[in-house]
């Protein structure tokens, strides 16, 4: 019986080896941790945003890098393949706002617990706190791998399934790099994707926590937009995080290259000028005998109102029925577009993805194999392959996972 060895019990490895199992290979998983899916357990903010319900095309369409590398895997192993699978071994799911779709008990560990379902079903040995340190091949085809303990593991195919490198304490050390590095494959340069981003402006440390819903972030680079994004932001101690800016991140992250980066955001989408400046009269006509710094509670939330006033060049103490149209005129005009500069992303370690990764010049997209190396499979995020928030990332390791699975 050929034996097959996967490297990483992450979503990747763990599809993978059942999958290779329920074909009859005799398969052998390697997870460096005393658990599986580490990393599984705080996807989702520990509920797991397992895929995305839209059709395929909407799925490629999320795919920030290197969609067409994708389309065989998707394809062979869609969202509703991933959802039956998880049905078939104990957990049901939902779909929620944006086609996402969560375990039902909104539990992650349950995604983890029909995945090991799933590989025990089909006899896969698995094996914990086993540390992989290496490949070993002869005449351009894989013969085994060299443990930590200094053991030697033989087999005729190896799957690697290692991760990334961001939120290394899951496992996800980068380890897959380093692998295919040794034998000659290329590493597209690894950086942070879907990741907080730093801001230059003072202000930002006093908003610290400040969540904002329903406002728009717009990325300008000479001149040019660059991407807005719609909805939820979180001030923090160094910049801005959220959904809409780990989105933004994807988008900006290639002109972020030692430059900076004008933002603009919006706090009242909703409305256009005409609406706003009108709502605006209205609540300086109610607090028209108040000071500027007592008129905003209506509009704003109360940590936003110094950075504002301070932004409007107006005298907080300034009596509300002396602020002069233009000063209201440029007050609106804040609303809409207060300005943020951006200088950086967070580092990799925090980043939701790697993005760069092994080469897929160097990869058969129908199978996963390695173009260099016979019997080497690569999946999931140690793949040059990266997606935006909404269960589109899981997705990748899922499809690519089986396809590796029902190839080796
Ligand atoms: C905070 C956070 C939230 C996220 N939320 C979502 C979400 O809701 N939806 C979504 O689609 N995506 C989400 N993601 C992304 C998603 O988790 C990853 O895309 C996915 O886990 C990648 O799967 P993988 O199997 O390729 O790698 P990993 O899940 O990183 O698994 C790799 C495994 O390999 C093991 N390993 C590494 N090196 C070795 C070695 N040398 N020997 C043995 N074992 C080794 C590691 O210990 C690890 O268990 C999130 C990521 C983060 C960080």
């Amino acid at each position: 019986m050929e034996k097959v060895v996967v490297i990483g019990g992450g979503a990747a490895g763990m599809i993978a080896a059942g999958t290779a199992a329920s074909r009859g290979k005799h398969v052998i998983l390697l997870e460096k941790n005393d658990k599986l899916g580490k990393k599984i357990y705080i996807t989702g903010k520990g509920r797991c945003n397992v895929t995305n319900n839209s059709d395929i095309e909407e799925l490629l369409n999320h795919v920030t890098t290197n969609k067409n590398f994708l389309y065989s895997a998707f394809y062979t192993f869609t969202n509703d393949d991933l959802i039956q699978l998880l049905n078939k071994y104990g957990t049901s799911t939902k779909v929620e706002r944006g086609n996402r779709v969560f375990p039902k008990s909104d539990k992650a560990s349950d995604v983890i617990k029909a995945l090991e379902k799933y590989m025990v079903s089909y006899d896969v040995d698995i094996r914990l706190n086993t540390e992989v340190r290496g490949i070993l091949t002869q005449d351009q085809k894989v013969m085994g791998v060299k443990l930590a303990n200094e053991k030697i593991i033989n087999c005729d195919k190896i799957i690697i399934a290692t991760g990334g490198m961001s939120y290394p304490t899951t496992g996800s050390t980068g380890d897959g790099y380093k692998f295919a590095k040794k034998i000659d494959h290329t590493i597209k340069p690894l950086k942070p994707a879907l990741v907080p981003l730093e801001i230059e402006e003072d202000w930002i440390k006093s908003l610290q926590g400040l969540s904002l819903k329903n406002v728009s972030l717009k990325t300008m680079y000479k001149n040019k937009e660059v991407h807005t994004e719609f909805g939820e932001m979180v001030f923090t101690h160094f910049g801005i995080s959220g959904p809409i800016v780990l989105s933004m991140s994807s988008y900006i992250s290639d002109y972020l290259n030692n430059k900076k980066i004008n933002a603009f955001l919006n706090l009242k989408p909703a409305l256009d000028e005409e609406k706003l400046d009108k709502r605006m009269i209205r609540d300086f006509e109610k607090y028209s005998k108040k000071q500027f710094k007592n008129a905003l509670s209506d509009l704003l939330p109360s940590k936003l109102i110094p950075v504002i006033i301070q932004l409007s060049g107006i005298q907080e103490d300034k009596y509300v029925n002396q602020i002069t149209k233009e000063e209201r005129k440029g007050l609106v005009n804040l609303f809409f577009n207060l300005p943020i500069t951006i200088t950086k992303t967070r580092p990799i370690k925090e980043a939701i993805i790697t993005s760069g990764g092994i080469d897929i010049k160097e990869i058969n997209p129908s199978t996963m194999e390695s173009k260099k190396m016979e019997g080497l499979y690569f999946t999931g995020e140690v793949l040059d392959v990266d997606a935006l928030t909404g269960g589109y990332n899981l997705q990748i390791a899922f499809s690519t996972g089986y396809l590796a699975g029902i190839s080796v």
